[in-house]
């Protein structure tokens, strides 16, 4: 078997274009090829669980490997390879068609992703480090060939025999005089571990050093030899894969130390997202501790798809308020080629957005029902996103309102409606609006602050910067309210509605008023009426009937008295 061809297109070297177009981003070459090797990797496992592979599975570890003299890179799987038919259908004729029409249409297309997305050109990124690209195959099938195929980023490419003896696929790139710097462990190390650390089939690159103890010394004191193991690059069952149910605290606070190496803060808490219906969404986000609302890093969360790491990017798919939030979503259903003027366009991004503020909202209301005073402790951390959340989103603000707290400068702390209900009745303005009192400044406001707590008003904390804005919302949403910075003036024109409402003697002293009067008055037709709840100047007031038909006979014949 030895075949060459032409691929029918009219551009004649359409790589040159792709490769300058896709410069920008071209170390997701590693991606695109490793996640191909998986791709092989998975379907041979699933055609063996199927019954339809009856050989033996063997060792399904990708290698990665470079060579510096030769100037190659090669990735090697042993997945279900390519009979010399398959070579011509997936790599030609797929790749080639998704070229030539990239050629046609290169110049609408706006970032290297979704090039890569749109024609399906995946495994020809590889050009973009690589000025021969070689694939030594063999396909599982029984009775199958080793294939040869090289090209060397023209158009024209050439099938012969191969040389694998077992079944799966090597790729062999030579890598070019631009892209020398790939042909370093570090940096080969840096890509896989940014995008394959948590590919579902072993990854190694090499091997690496390590220390095994070996024994104890004279003194009896443990020794230590050091030895070569595989360096594997991932973990291929990561938490967000794996069932709630079997997982502990400890294995959540794990994985974000795989996540984060570099972190030396605790989450406080997370969230396990599992959903796949009407999408399929898996992932972990943890509310990291706040020390300050300006020391928060946003864009920590990490998008993946099926495992494979896509960007930090998240801007489109996870609400604005959410972005504070660190962790992992994975996602089939968002493409591998995520461009942002897809996320823009897609409805499952809209869905997963809905969804996921959903979760968080839902999760929060459980803590605070679950465990208020946990909840309380932590509010200080979380204070940040929830009022964010509710000047950002209504769907939140609706679930928020009921876990929202609000704290006193006695550090008392009231959710919105245990608020509203505590000064409804003592702080109104003459219209009748509630008046919160709030300060932004405990020290510059003190004497205020004094003055209103010894006229028996309650004074809110609002003095984080997110406050600023909060204090508006809360006047927005809040009926008949108004927030007020406490000042003297403020203070003066409050009214104690509920003093004048107070009950002054119960039922029983009024009756035993009402007794005295009668008995000392003693006179038909009177009436003795007490105000207890001391609305009136006269606290008893005695009518009698005959003095008052009078007066409204007077009152209708005009006359006076
Ligand atoms: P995609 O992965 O999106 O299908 P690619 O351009 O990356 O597009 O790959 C094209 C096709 O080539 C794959 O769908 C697969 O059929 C075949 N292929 C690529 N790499 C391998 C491999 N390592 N083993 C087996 N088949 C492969
Ligand atoms: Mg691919």
């Amino acid at each position: 078997m030895n075949e060459k061809g032409n691929i029918s297109i009219h551009t004649e070297n359409i790589f040159p274009v792709i490769k300058k177009f896709l410069y920008s981003d071209n170390e997701i070459f590693l991606r695109e090829l490793v996640s191909n090797a998986v791709d092989a990797t998975q379907k041979i496992k699933r055609l063996a669980s199927l019954g339809q592979y009856k050989g033996e599975l063997g060792d399904i570890t990708i290698d990665v490997a470079f060579d510096e003299e030769a100037r190659t890179i090669t990735i090697s799987d042993n997945g279900i390879g390519m009979t010399a038919e398959e070579v011509k259908k997936y790599i030609n004729q797929i790749a080639f068609s998704g070229a030539a029409e990239f050629v046609e249409k290169f110049k609408e297309a706006k970032d290297a992703n979704e090039i890569i997305g749109r024609f399906g050109l995946g495994f020809y990124s590889a050009f973009m480090v690589a000025d021969q690209v070689e694939i030594q195959t063999l396909s599982y099938q029984e009775g199958a060939e080793a294939t040869r195929w090289v090209c060397d980023g023209s158009t024209s490419y050439e099938i012969s025999e191969g040389n694998r003896t077992t079944r799966g696929t090597d790729i062999i790139l030579h890598i070019n005089n631009d892209s020398e710097e790939f042909l370093a462990k570090g940096k080969l190390q840096d890509i896989l571990e940014k995008y394959g650390k948590f590919l579902p089939v072993p990854i190694r690159f090499g091997t690496r050093t390590t220390s095994e103890p070996d024994g104890d010394d004279d003194e009896g004191k443990p020794k230590y030899k050091s030895i070569e193991v595989d360096n594997i690059i991932n973990n291929t069952t990561p938490a967000w894969t794996k069932s709630p149910s079997d997982l502990k605290d400890e294995d959540y606070l794990a994985f974000y130390r795989e996540l984060y190496p570099y972190s030396m803060d605790e989450p406080l808490f997370w969230i396990h997202l599992n959903v796949d219906y009407p999408f399929n969404l898996t992932g972990i986000l943890y509310f990291p501790k706040v020390k300050n609302d300006f020391e928060i890093q946003k864009n920590k969360i990490k998008l993946y798809s099926r495992q494979v790491f896509i960007t930090d990017e998240v801007k489109d798919i996870v609400p604005e308020f959410l972005m504070l939030l660190h962790g992992v979503i994975d996602s089939p259903d968002i493409p591998l080629n995520v461009s942002r003027s897809f996320l823009q366009a897609d409805s499952n991004v809209k869905k997963i957005n809905a969804h996921i503020t959903k979760k968080v909202a839902d999760k929060l209301a459980e803590l605070f029902k679950g465990d208020r005073k946990g909840f309380e402790e932590k509010w200080k951390d979380i204070s940040l996103f929830v009022k964010y959340g509710m000047l950002s989103d209504d769907k939140f603000a609706e679930k928020a309102n009921d876990f929202c707290l609000v704290r006193n400068t006695d550090q008392e702390v009231y959710t919105l409606k245990e608020y509203a209900e505590k000064v409804k009745d003592i702080q109104q303005d003459k219209d009748g609006n509630v008046v919160y009192l709030y300060t932004n400044d405990i020290a510059q406001q003190d004497s205020y602050i004094s003055t209103a707590k010894d006229r028996g008003y309650d004074v809110l904390m609002m003095d984080s910067p997110i406050d600023a804005h909060f204090v508006g919302y809360l006047e927005q949403k809040t009926e008949k309210t108004q927030l007020k910075r406490v000042d003297a003036d403020v203070i003066d024109k409050l009214i104690k509605a509920a003093d004048s409402k107070e009950l002054q003697l119960t039922e029983d002293e009024s009756k035993t008023v009402v007794s005295l009067f009668e008995k000392a008055i003693s006179r038909d037709n009177m009436k003795v009426e007490v105000d207890a709840l001391g609305e009136n100047e006269l606290p008893v007031t005695v009518t009698i009937d005959e003095f008052m038909r009078r007066m409204k006979d007077m009152a209708q014949t005009g006359g006076g008295m």
